[in-house]
């Protein structure tokens, strides 16, 4: 092997199983494709089984290796049911932790059942997913990649998305935490700050000409994200490309947080 073929493999996720929650549409759709070019079999895992599944087609008909399964993350039982049947496959080696909600509510009015419902994905379905991974993966002392997903807001202000930024904020510690917690055990543990992007989650926010323009105003490259543009960094949060990279939040907002 030539001293530069052992770069040019530093992306290679053949052989790898990575699962994608949240995978059916948006940011985790786009890095399911991705590491799907890069060589890796996906699963993605959505609430919404049907859209999963036809999510996974689109994936296989372009020569994706992709399965689907319908997993409600805010359910430990029913995420503990997904690594069980994904450990009778064989195992996973990366775990996207992708699946969030967001909502722009004033503060002072905010109501209990948003409160609940951001926290129960955000936060507790966000470690359900980390904890289920690890405990497998320590106990079959098999090395892996946790990827979580968490935001500018999880590192500055956000207006209008007190406990969504709360929330993100969690993702970062849980984050910096479990990588030192589980670096004994190979297990890298990192999480990607996106700016806005433009999905299904923003469009709304995104095409308010008042906060669409401010958001605009706030991103040092003048406009938001495709789903795209976050991929790169999943696959090398995921690959070899990282292998000394854990505990960071690495940030892909086209400069809001350098603002
Ligand atoms: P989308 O809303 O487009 O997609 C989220 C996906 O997660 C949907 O397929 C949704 O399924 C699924 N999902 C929702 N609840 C659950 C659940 N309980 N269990 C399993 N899957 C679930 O989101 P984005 O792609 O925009 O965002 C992805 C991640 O990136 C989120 O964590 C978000 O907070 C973060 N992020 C997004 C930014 C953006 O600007 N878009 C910016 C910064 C961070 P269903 O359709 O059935 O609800």
């Amino acid at each position: 092997m030539s001293k530069l073929d052992a770069y040019r493999s530093i992306f290679d996720l053949s052989g790898k199983t990575a699962l994608v929650t949240g995978g059916a549409r948006g940011i985790g759709n786009a890095i399911a494709a991705a590491c799907s070019a890069w060589g890796a079999r996906v699963v993605l895992a959505d609430l919404n089984a049907e859209a999963a599944e036809g999510a996974a087609r689109e994936l296989r008909e372009a020569g994706a290796a992709v399965s689907a399964r319908g997993c409600d993350v805010t359910r430990s039982e029913a995420v503990e049911a997904l690594f069980d049947a994904l450990s009778e496959e064989g195992g996973v080696d990366i775990i996207f932790n992708n699946a969030g909600v967001s909502a722009r509510i004033p503060a002072e009015n905010y109501p209990d059942g948003d409160l609940q419902r951001m926290f129960d994905l955000n936060v507790h379905g966000v470690f359900y997913v980390m904890r289920a991974a690890a405990r497998r993966w320590i106990a079959a002392g098999r090395p892996g990649r946790i990827v979580n997903m968490a935001s500018f807001a999880g590192l500055v202000a956000d207006p209008l998305s007190a406990p969504y930024a709360a929330s993100k904020g969690a993702v970062v510690q849980f984050t910096r935490t479990c990588a030192v917690e589980w670096a004994p055990h190979g297990i890298l543990v990192n999480a990607i700050a996106p700016g806005y992007v433009r999905t299904e989650m923003t469009a709304h926010t995104l095409d308010q000409p008042e906060a669409g323009a401010a958001i605009r105003a706030k991103t040092a490259l003048g406009r938001p994200a495709t789903p795209a543009e976050i991929a790169g960094a999943a696959v090398f949060l995921a690959s070899g490309a990282s292998s000394y990279v854990t505990g960071t939040v690495l940030a892909v907002d086209g400069g809001w947080t350098a603002m």
